[in-house]
């Protein structure tokens, strides 16, 4: 019998328990034997593997954050550690390494899979950053956390005439940012795409205070965690050079966590009998991916190359609404 083993990395996502749940299920159905590897690569090189039933996965759909627990792991990215990775992935007698995570995890598994080992990568990550995929995993449960937290810093600040300035995740990435700048209606977005020219003055004062003179009676600017601007200092900013009061939040971990959305849970599903497929097809060293609304699978090397970047009409649809 076939083993396959299956891992998250990196960042934790809502919906990387349905993916488990997914390969974990679909590697039974087709007559593989299915082996959870906890706290990512960490627990590769250290040899934390257990043995998943059909049972093992029950009631974790609808749960956030993963069951097999996940870690960053600096030992995983030197050559020696990689060794002691591949080791115990033979130790197990793995066929294969299903690796849920973002664009460093995938990068890893391209790692291991040049030291000889099958992986398949599926993009997990709040980010929505990994170039081969339209889309990943957590990103619609993160936007509508983050949506049902704007709605209702925008409850307060409407009653007290305030700016809030919202600092949201997606590292050097503006996928939260903007998408929920449309959602929920924000005067300015702050996007790490735009970078080296931010000018505060223009970006951010002018459409408050152009809104202000509209009759707007609360004001909203997101910011991006890697843009330039800081949301304190666009606080700052605000306070000193409109006159309102200004109040930064930065929303945190919150966004990683929570119950995922339908779509998080049926694309995980999805991905994660794919990924099975794949290696059911004899497939070698591919990432799963949704590329013009279609489910595919793409050779890891190729993958990591492919770049996208943010809708710049969604960018204009943006601006336009502010007003
Ligand atoms: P997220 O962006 O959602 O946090 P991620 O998968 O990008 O997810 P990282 O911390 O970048 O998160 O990567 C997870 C782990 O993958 C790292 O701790 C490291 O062990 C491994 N990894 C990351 N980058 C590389 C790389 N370039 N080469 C080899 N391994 C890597």
């Amino acid at each position: 019998v076939r083993k396959i083993g299956v891992l998250t990395s990196g960042g934790d996502a809502p919906g990387m328990n349905a993916a488990i749940r997914s390969v974990v299920r679909a590697g039974l159905y087709y007559g593989f034997r299915v082996y959870g590897i906890r706290k990512g690569y960490e627990g590769l090189i250290n040899g934390d593997v257990e043995e998943l039933n059909a049972r093992s996965v029950g009631d974790i759909l609808h749960k956030g954050g993963t069951i097999l627990q996940t870690a960053r792991s600096p030992r995983f990215t030197t050559e020696e550690g990689q060794k002691k990775a591949v080791s115990m992935a033979n130790v197990f007698d793995l066929d294969a390494v299903v690796v849920i995570g973002g664009d460093g995890s995938h990068r890893g598994a391209r790692d291991l899979s040049r030291h000889g080992v099958n992986v398949i990568g599926i993009p997990g990550t709040i980010d929505n950053d990994i170039g081969s995929t339209d889309y990943t995993i957590g990103f619609d449960t993160a936007l509508n956390t983050v949506q049902d937290a704007l709605d209702k810093i925008r409850d307060t600040a409407y009653s007290h005439e305030r700016c809030s300035i919202l600092e949201v995740m997606g590292r050097h990435a503006g996928y939260i940012a903007l998408n929920v700048g449309i959602s929920g209606g924000a005067e300015a977005v702050i996007l790490p795409e735009i970078a080296g020219s931010l000018d505060i003055d223009k970006d951010v004062i002018k459409p408050i205070i152009e809104a202000r003179n509209r009759g707007k009676k609360h004001y909203i600017v997101i910011v991006a965690e890697g843009a330039e601007g800081k949301a304190i200092e666009i606080e700052r900013a605000v306070t000193e050079k409109t006159g309102l009061e200004a109040r930064a939040t930065i929303l945190g971990h919150i966004q990683r966590g929570g119950s995922p959305t339908v779509h998080d849970r049926v694309t995980a599903s999805v991905m994660g009998v794919k990924a099975v497929e794949v290696l059911m097809n004899g497939g070698k060293n591919r990432v799963i991916a949704i590329k013009n609304g279609k489910l595919v699978d793409i050779d890891i090397d190729e993958a990591l190359e492919m770049k996208k970047s943010l809708d710049e009409e969604m960018i204009k649809i943006c601006k336009i609404l502010s007003l």
